[in-house]
């Protein structure tokens, strides 16, 4: 009986990590394959203004999230943005209410990168992939890509599961360098913020509550950074990403017990950080 239960008990986690390595597949091959297209804009009436990649890597809704909430042009192709006026310039003053200073900031962000955008009526625009030199899509593309992601995802992975601290620390880490963790921003691009409440950083209120910025870039973050390394005498540049302070922290060589410490301070800062955010709501 006792052999039966543990033999069933086996197979249901075998079947757990079978619908989790699925899970993990489907969610990696939808981010390459979202990732992965962008559209060169010409004339601009095939592509969605807010909906669609065309300006950066990231579509403006992603990009400014509390714009796009407010916007009344949320359904709009860029030629229809750009023709509303009439007079061919752009266009994106039909707001649903006021601006406050930190949206009327971040209008004037997206003016200035549509500044260097000039519409071509005379031809299509056109759908591009971003993982081939000759910007068509293939499935060999998209193997390659999920390899190199798998790869770059495990060797993180195996960098931080090290059992130093309480595994919701070391969960927490984990979803923070993937942008996963209940910031504003994020929970907004999900429309879970309600509207009129702010996107901004608890810390400092300046920029979108992002994980890289809350956790790292946020001048109150990385001065508590400065200050830990400095008691460790070492000197750094502040990396772009969370992901990337991982890399190099975990790379750092100390003797053994040292090293301990070490990883144990990353996790810890990383931890007090998120405290400190939550306590100033
Ligand atoms: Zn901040």
């Amino acid at each position: 009986m006792r052999e039966s239960r543990e033999v069933c008990s086996k197979e249901e986690e075998e079947e757990k990590k079978k619908k989790g390595l699925k899970r993990d597949l489907s969610s990696s091959i939808g981010s390459i394959l979202s990732e992965g297209f962008r559209i060169q804009v010409h004339s601009g009436t095939e592509t969605s203004f807010w909906g669609h990649v065309w300006l950066g890597d990231r579509s403006l809704k992603e990009e400014f999230p509390r714009l796009f909430l407010i916007s009344n042009q949320r359904e709009s192709s860029v030629s229809l943005v750009k023709q509303e006026s009439g007079d061919m310039v752009w266009n994106l003053h039909y707001w649903k209410r006021r601006l406050n200073v930190w949206e009327t900031n971040q209008s004037e962000e997206l003016h200035r990168r549509l500044e260097l955008v000039n519409l071509d009526q005379s031809k299509r625009d056109v759908l591009q992939w971003k993982w081939t030199d000759d910007k068509r899509f293939s499935s060999k593309s998209v193997y390659n890509q999920w390899e190199q992601t798998v790869h770059s995802r495990n060797v993180l992975l195996g960098s931080l599961w090290k059992n130093l601290c309480p595994p919701k620390v070391e969960i927490f880490s984990w979803m923070a360098i993937q942008e996963r963790v209940s910031t504003r921003s994020v929970l907004s691009s999900r429309n879970i913020v309600p509207e009129g409440q702010s996107i901004s950083c608890r810390l400092c209120s300046l920029h979108l509550e992002m994980p890289d910025h809350v956790l790292l870039h946020c001048q109150f973050s990385w001065k508590t950074w400065s200050v830990i390394l400095d008691w460790w005498h070492v000197t750094w540049v502040c990396p772009e990403t969370l992901s990337d302070l991982v890399r190099w922290w975990f790379d750092t060589r100390f003797r053994n017990l040292e090293k301990n410490v070490w990883e144990a301070s990353f996790y810890a800062t990383l931890w007090s950080l998120w405290l400190a955010r939550n306590d100033c709501v």
